[in-house]
């Protein structure tokens, strides 16, 4: 049986990425799915492990290639999932996590209609913007835009297969990591069990 793909977006600001942290130090066997990104690298990121760093060329020599299951435009840069070391890891039967946001996610939904689809919220649109001001290490006029995304990605979020609001980190991880749990004990994942019985 291969493994789950889980799809996690929710607008910059929301805390996302420290709820990310959270669901993979408390999962032992999911794997990150690192991203190619042409965004310069923020301090303390680090290249292979938060992205894969390129420039616009190596990034459009991907899409060529077709080595990328989605990719699309965020305020101003490109990002991408790779698309071989996700099928490994799925047909080693490990689940992959995607952070992405949500016009990739639609493209991974069309695609492969098995993916679980988690939208991310914020407890107010105030705490959107004030996690984005305070964090120091986007421009102002970037961070308009980030927020003017941010109420798009609102509008899709009816799309999702779930919503999770990140009032609370920790409750925030337990969700994700409950919501992946609950996927695998569907009916349809365990049928062997019942041959196996009969
Ligand atoms: P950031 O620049 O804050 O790291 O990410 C900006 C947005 O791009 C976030 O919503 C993040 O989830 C999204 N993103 C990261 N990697 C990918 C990717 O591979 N594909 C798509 N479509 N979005 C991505």
């Amino acid at each position: 049986m291969g493994g789950k793909l889980i799809v996690l977006s929710g607008p910059s600001g929301v805390g996302k990425s420290t709820v990310v942290k959270g669901v993979m130090a408390r999962s032992q066997t999911l794997q990150f799915s690192v991203s190619a990104t042409t965004r310069p690298m923020r301090p303390g990121e680090v290249d292979g492990k938060n992205y894969f760093f390129v420039s616009r060329d190596q990034f459009r020599q991907m899409i060529e290639q077709q080595a990328l299951l989605e990719y699309a435009q965020y305020v101003g840069n490109y990002y991408g999932t790779p698309e071989a070391p996700l099928n490994e890891a799925l047909e080693a039967g490990r689940d992959v996590l995607l952070d992405i946001e949500v016009q990739g996610a639609l493209r991974v939904k069309a695609r492969r209609p098995d993916a679980i689809l988690i939208f991310m919220l914020a407890p107010s649109f105030r705490d959107i913007e004030a996690r984005l001001f305070g964090r120091g290490d986007t421009a102002p006029e970037l961070i308009r835009e980030r927020l003017e995304r941010a109420r798009w990605e609102y509008t899709q979020a009816g799309q999702y297969d779930y919503l999770v609001v990140n009032d609370n980190v920790d409750k925030a991880v337990s969700e994700i990591l409950s919501i992946i749990e609950a996927e695998k004990c569907k009916t349809s994942e365990r049928l062997h069990l019942l041959k196996e019985e009969l």
